[in-house]
C-alpha cells in the first residue's frame, strides 16, 4: 500500500475524511500525540488498526468526537460529573470511560462493555471528525510498544506502507497521551493513565480523585486491571532506558562516569550543564516541557544509535506524573536509586 502524505489544508482534510468514510486508516495530529484513526463503528476498519499497529486485541481504543451531540451515539450513560468535566476540559486531552452503546463494536473497546471517549482540541483532528461525520477510534499511531509519534515523520517511520494516509500537522504540542479517567461513583474520579490534565486540575470538580496503582508499578500480563493498556511494556525505544534517581546532578554524573560504556547517552534536564565527554540530550525542566520532548528524544536516541540511556528522574507532581509514568514504563520500572 502506498501511504499518502497529506497536509493541513481544506482539500487534503476532505481527502482524509473521504478515506475515513470508506473504512481506510488515516493518521492525524492531535494536541497530545498522532492518532491512527478509523470509523469507530466499522468493525473491519477497527480490526485494521490493531493489525497495522501489532496491538493486542484486549487493549481498547479511544473514540474521538467533535461535539457533545456525538457523545450520545457512543455512550449508553453519561453521569453528571462527566458533563461537568466535559464543560471544563473538552475539547482537550481528557478521556472519560462510559458504558458503551451496542453501535460501537466490541473490537473497538477491546472486548469491554465500556468505551473511552475524548473530544480533541487540535483543529485538524476536529475538522477530520466533523468532515467525515464519523466518531473516530484512534490509538497512538506508533507500532505497538514503540514511543508514541509526535511528528508526521515518526508516523511514517512506523506506518509507511501499512495505512492509507498521514495528515501532517507539525509537531504535537502536548507530547504524551491523554489523561484517562473513569468514575467509581458519582463523586470519585479514578485516574487510569496520567496526562497533562493532572490530579490537581481535576480535584476542584470531584469529592475525591485518586491515581491507579498501575501508574506506579509493573502489572503482570495475566492480571485483570481497570485499564488494559497499563499492563503492556510501552513507549520504549530500542535503547535501554534507565532512570537514575539521584540526590543532585553531581551524584548523577558521578554514577554515569563510573558505569559508562560505549553507546551510552544521558537524557538531562534543560538546566543541567553539559558534562565533559558524555554524549547528552536534554528534555526540559518542567513537567509540561518534559512531556513535549520525551518521546521525540527517545526516537532521536534511536537514530543516534544509543544502546543505553541514563535519564534524570522527573518529578511526580502535576503534569510531571505523566512523564514519570511513561519513563518508568519505558524502563520496565527498573530504576537506579542513589
Ligand atoms: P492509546 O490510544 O494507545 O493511547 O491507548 C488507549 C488507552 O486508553 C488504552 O491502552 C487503555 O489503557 C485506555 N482505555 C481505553 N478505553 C478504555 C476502557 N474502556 N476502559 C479502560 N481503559 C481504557
Ligand atoms: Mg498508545
Amino acid at each position: 500500500m502506498n501511504t499518502r502524505l497529506l497536509h493541513d489544508t481544506q482539500e487534503d482534510l476532505s481527502i482524509a475524511a473521504e478515506l475515513i468514510r470508506h473504512g481506510e486508516l488515516v493518521a492525524f495530529p492531535t494536541e497530545t500525540v498522532y492518532g491512527l484513526g478509523a470509523d469507530a463503528r466499522k468493525e473491519k476498519a477497527v480490526r485494521a488498526i490493531f493489525a497495522a499497529k501489532g496491538r493486542p486485541a484486549d487493549n481498547p481504543l479511544i473514540v474521538h468526537i467533535a461535539g457533545l451531540d456525538m457523545l450520545g451515539m457512543i455512550a449508553a450513560e453519561v453521569p453528571p460529573l462527566a458533563l461537568t468535566l466535559a464543560g471544563h476540559f473538552w475539547p482537550g486531552a481528557l478521556t472519560m470511560i462510559f458504558p458503551k452503546r451496542p453501535e460501537i463494536p466490541s473490537v473497538t473497546s477491546g472486548g469491554l462493555d465500556t468505551v473511552g471517549i475524548r473530544m480533541p482540541s487540535h483543529p485538524a483532528a476536529r475538522a477530520l471528525i466533523s468532515l467525515s461525520g464519523c466518531p473516530i477510534a484512534a490509538p497512538s499511531a506508533n507500532r505497538s510498544g514503540l514511543p508514541s509519534p509526535t511528528t508526521a515523520k515518526h508516523v511514517m517511520d512506523d506506518m509507511n506502507g501499512r495505512i492509507a494516509a498521514v495528515l501532517d500537522g507539525g509537531q504535537c504540542e502536548g507530547g504524551v497521551e491523554s489523561t484517562v479517567i473513569c468514575f467509581d461513583d458519582t463523586q470519585t474520579i479514578h485516574i487510569l493513565r496520567p496526562g497533562l490534565i493532572s490530579q490537581e486540575d481535576l480535584a476542584p470538580y470531584a469529592g475525591r480523585v485518586y491515581v491507579d496503582h498501575a501508574v506506579f508499578e509493573q502489572i503482570a500480563p495475566e492480571t485483570k486491571v481497570a485499564s488494559p493498556g497499563m499492563k503492556y511494556k510501552h513507549y520504549s525505544p530500542k535503547a535501554k532506558i534507565l532512570p537514575v534517581d539521584a540526590p543532585d546532578f553531581d551524584a548523577f554524573v558521578r554514577y554515569v562516569r563510573q558505569h559508562w560504556k560505549e553507546h551510552t547517552y544521558c537524557l538531562l534536564f534543560d538546566s543541567d550543564p553539559e558534562p565533559d565527554g558524555i554524549p547528552c540530550l536534554h528534555y526540559g525542566d518542567s513537567g509540561i516541557r518534559q512531556a513535549h520532548d520525551l518521546f521525540f528524544r527517545f526516537r532521536e536516541l534511536d537514530e543516534l544509535g544509543a544502546a543505553l540511556v541514563y535519564v534524570r528522574m522527573p518529578s511526580q507532581s502535576g503534569a510531571g506524573l505523566s512523564v514519570y509514568n511513561r519513563l518508568m514504563r519505558a524502563a520496565g520500572f527498573e530504576v537506579i536509586r542513589l
